[in-house]
C-alpha cells in the first residue's frame, strides 16, 4: 500500500510505528522455517566427529535442506505448517521435492540435539526399557551399527519409540519415522557426508563410535519419557 500524507497523518505514535514497520520486519524474516542453532561448538565432538566435519554437514548440508525447502514452499499452504505437519502431509500428497528437504532439515534438527560430548550413560525408565527391549545396552549398540552398515546408500538408523517399545529401524535417503507418526529417539545419519572426512568407508566404525561416545542419554531419555 502506498501511503499518502492523509494516511500518515491518522496514524500517530506506537501504533503508527508498529503499523508501518511490522509488515517490513516479517518481510525480511520471510522464510517460513529456520535452522536452529547448533547447540554446541563445531569442535564439540572431537575427536569422534572433526569440526570440519560438524562445519560442513551443519553448515552445507543442513543449511542447504532448509535454503532448498524455503524456496520449493514459498506461496504454497506448506509455508504455513510446521515441519513436522509439512513432513506427513508432504508425504501423503507425494510431494517428493518438498519431503526430501523438510524431512532431511527435521532429521538433522533431531540429529544436533541428541549429542553431547563426555555424555552419561542411560539410566531410570529408559535404561529399563533397554534392558527389556535388548539385552543391555551394548546389544542394541550393536544392532544399531548392523543396521547402519545394511542401509544401502544414503540414509539413517534410527532408535524408534513405537507403541511403547523400543525399535532399530534403518531408512533410506530422507527417512524418518516422524512421517509414520513414531517418535524418533536416536537417529544416526549414515549419508556418507556424515563421517567420509572423518572415517573414510568405515561406517560402522564412525557409528559405534558416535553411539558409544556422544549421545547423550539425558536427553534420549527426555524424549522417551515425552
Ligand atoms: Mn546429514
Amino acid at each position: 500500500m502506498k501511503l499518502n500524507r492523509r494516511h500518515v497523518l491518522a496514524l500517530s505514535g506506537a501504533a503508527a510505528a508498529t503499523t508501518l514497520f511490522a509488515p517490513v520486519l516479517r518481510a525480511r524474516a520471510a522464510v517460513p522455517f529456520s535452522q536452529p542453532e547448533l547447540p554446541y561448538g563445531e569442535d564439540a565432538l572431537t575427536p569422534v566427529i572433526s569440526a570440519r566435519t560438524v562445519g560442513l554437514h551443519y553448515g552445507k548440508h543442513h543449511a542447504g535442506y532448509f535454503k532448498k525447502l524455503n524456496t520449493l514452499v514459498e506461496k504454497t499452504p506448506y509455508a504455513e505448517l510446521s515441519l513436522e505437519d509439512v513432513v506427513v502431509r508432504s508425504r501423503k500428497n507425494g510431494d517428493t521435492d518438498i519431503f526430501n528437504n523438510a524431512a532431511q532439515a527435521l532429521n538433522h534438527n533431531l540429529y544436533w540435539m541428541q549429542f553431547k560430548g563426555g555424555a552419561a550413560a542411560p539410566k531410570g525408565a529408559l535404561l529399563e526399557a533397554i534392558n527389556s527391549n535388548f539385552s543391555g545396552l551394548d546389544d542394541l549398540e550393536k544392532k544399531m551399527v548392523a543396521q547402519g552398515d545394511k542401509v544401502f546408500g544414503t540414509g539413517w538408523v534410527w532408535l524408534v519409540k513405537d507403541d511403547g517399545k523400543l525399535v532399530i529401524t534403518g531408512m533410506q535417503d530422507a527417512g524418518t519415522p516422524v512421517a509414520e507418526g513414531k517418535k524418533a529417539l536416536v537417529g544416526i545419519d549414515v549419508w556418507e557426508h556424515a563421517y567420509y572426512l572423518d572415517y573414510e568407508n568405515r561406517r560402522p566404525e564412525h557409528v559405534a563410535a558416535v553411539l558409544g561416545k556422544l549421545v547423550n542419554w539425558d536427553y534420549v531419555s527426555e524424549q522417551f519419557q515425552d
